[in-house]
């Protein structure tokens, strides 16, 4: 009778084994893993409208935090996701968490928006418009308050990209291309797209007031996006020379370090709050002028 068992035991110990080799060995295996127990968790950063100095939302950054705590940042696992398919399921809890972390806030306050990002597979598909109605439906959120952003390897398919986005804009949420520039997008190409905005890609910003032969590219990505008519959204603003300089170029939106780091929801709603309360005293002293 002690036989049986012993084999049983091996066996178990072999497949344990082989479960945690696994595990270790294959990145894929570990993120599928994270995306069942829904190890994702979003941090936000404020979007500032340059005229105004409003804070008048965030971009939803997603981070996968492992059971012991660490943050993993998206560069390490958001292209392995697109490739596998596993970028469906994160987007679902992103826009999750978002409605979790940020619904009271946005519910409360019309005039506050979240930037999330999509995948490639998620725009091809169409299926995010589903995901995007039943979050609202649940929450109360306005579609106007969720602006996606899609790279231009989301434009790949271009047929399924005008529908999707498309549908989304009938929706009323705001389309933005993402990392302006760095891919292949031509004049013609943007003009046929369903757009609302145009995100200059950090690459551009960072050479602002330098003499690097890309400097003397920003304006014409910005002359771009004004003959489309699409707002300007500038990422990676880090110095207040940049900052500046796309006030002066009637930049409509900034983000970078220069105005705040992505945080974890509850910061980012008391960095809000405060930027509101600064601004009234602002408008206030204006008014009394
Ligand atoms: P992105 O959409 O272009 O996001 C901007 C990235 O620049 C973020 O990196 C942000 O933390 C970083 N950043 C912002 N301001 C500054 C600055 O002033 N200086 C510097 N050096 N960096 C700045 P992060 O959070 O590591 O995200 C990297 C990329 O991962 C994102 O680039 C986006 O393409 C992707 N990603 C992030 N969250 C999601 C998501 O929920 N879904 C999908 N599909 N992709 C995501
Ligand atoms: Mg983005
Ligand atoms: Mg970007
Ligand atoms: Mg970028």
């Amino acid at each position: 009778r002690l036989i049986p068992i012993g084999v049983l035991l091996s066996v178990l110990m072999v497949g344990l084994v082989m479960w945690s080799l696994r595990r270790r060995l294959s990145p894929l295996g570990e993120l599928e893993i994270a995306v069942r127990k829904r190890e994702f968790i979003v941090h936000y950063q404020p979007i500032i409208e340059l005229a105004s100095g409003n804070c008048i939302g965030a971009e939803a950054l997603v981070r996968w935090m492992r059971p012991d705590g660490s943050l993993v940042l998206p560069d390490l696992f958001v292209p392995l996701a697109e490739d596998s398919g596993l970028i469906l399921a994160i987007t679902d809890q992103v826009i999750d968490e978002v409605i979790k972390d940020l619904g009271v806030l946005l519910v409360n306050d019309r005039s506050v928006h979240v930037a999330v990002n999509l995948g490639a597979d998620d725009i091809r598909t169409g299926r995010i418009i589903d995901v995007l109605q039943q979050a609202l439906a649940r929450s109360g959120v306005e579609a106007a308050q969720i602006w996606l952003e899609a790279t231009e390897r989301g434009f790949i398919n271009v047929l399924p990209a005008r529908l999707t986005l498309g549908n989304a804009r009938a929706l009323g949420h705001a389309v933005v291309i993402d990392d302006f520039g760095t891919g292949y997008s031509s004049l013609s190409h943007l003009q046929s797209l369903p757009l609302d905005a145009l995100k200059i890609d950090k690459t551009f910003i960072d050479t602002i007031g330098t003499d690097s032969a890309i400097s003397s590219v920003t304006p014409h990505i910005i002359g771009m996006a004004r003959t489309l008519f699409l707002k300007i959204v500038a990422e990676g603003v880090e110095t207040e020379e940049q900052a500046e300089y796309l006030r002066r170029q009637k930049v409509d939106y900034a983000q970078g370090w220069l105005y705040a780091m992505p945080m974890p929801a509850a910061a980012f709603i008391a960095f809000h709050r405060q930027n509101r309360s600064a601004q009234e005293v602002v408008a206030k002293a204006a008014q009394e002028e």
